[in-house]
């Protein structure tokens, strides 16, 4: 198995993103004035395993509109086509992509890509609700054209600390998990890779390793303590497995998934 990072540019997000409040300011700070914090990568993540080419997270285009709390910088040229070419890797040889949720700098570069899409039930039942619809429309963040992930349903199967999964290959070493507290659908991919370590493709369960260990919510997500809840689960998981953690925007991702240093 092979996994390789792909970068689609960066994201500048405010402080108060990646450092919530609490109560009501945990969102609202997002659309006061506020300082800005340096950019983050925005990540996605191809895996080779036997005959087939998984994608995890499509990336962002250049055509993203900003939004009061994210700036996106992303050029033609660090678009999903470019960084897969980067790393080697043709979007034609793609088997299927999966989507950890539905946010643009996750989903937009699928745009570029031919081969089915899946999301989960709950993330697609979450996104057809009013609330998030006129989020959409209030921050102009429309879902990428043609867009239509077959739904992924994930089962009372246990894997490590989560009680609900869904293998992704034949032979189980690529596990979908429930991740929920960003979005509620949200979930993550675990890679049981050559060196049976656990990595763990997090999309933004949280932003940083930093996040994770500090047990703090973000300023995104519908329930904060959903998403703490998880944050305890995934801490679980790494104790139980040595487990290389992944957020898609830690700027330390990459060198962690290239030298296999696990959560500790
Ligand atoms: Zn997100
Ligand atoms: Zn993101």
């Amino acid at each position: 198995m092979r996994i390789h990072a792909l970068q689609t540019g960066s994201v500048r997000v405010k402080r108060s993103f990646l450092f919530a409040g609490k109560g009501v300011r945990r969102q609202l700070d997002l659309f006061l004035p506020g300082p800005w914090a340096d950019p983050l990568p925005i990540h996605c993540w191809a895996i080779e395993h036997g005959e087939r080419l998984l994608l995890v997270d499509t990336g962002e285009v250049a055509a993203a509109r900003d939004i009061p709390f994210a700036r996106f910088e992303v050029a033609r040229d660090q678009e999903l086509p470019h960084a897969m070419a980067a790393v080697g890797l043709s979007l034609a040889d793609v088997s299927e992509v999966i989507l950890t949720h539905h946010h643009g700098d996750h989903a937009d570069g699928l745009v570029h890509v031919r081969a089915p899409a899946r999301m989960s039930a709950a993330e697609l039942a979450f996104i057809a609700t009013p609330f998030p619809r006129l989020m959409r429309r209030v921050l102009r963040q429309p879902l990428p054209s043609g867009f239509a992930p077959r739904s992924l349903s994930l089962d009372a199967r246990p894997f490590g600390a989560f009680p609900r999964s869904l293998p992704l290959s034949e032979d189980a070493r690529i596990v979908a998990v429930e991740t929920p507290g960003h979005t509620p659908g949200h979930i993550s991919v675990i890679c049981v890779d050559d060196a049976d370590r656990h990595v763990m493709l997090a999309g933004d369960a949280t932003d940083t390793l930093e996040q994770l260990h500090a047990r703090r919510p973000d300023a995104a997500g519908p329930d904060p303590k959903v998403h703490v809840a998880t944050l305890e689960r995934i801490l679980a998981h790494c104790a139980q497995h040595p487990t290389v953690y992944l957020p898609s925007h830690d700027p330390d991702s990459a060198r962690r998934l290239g030298e296999g240093i696990t959560v500790s």
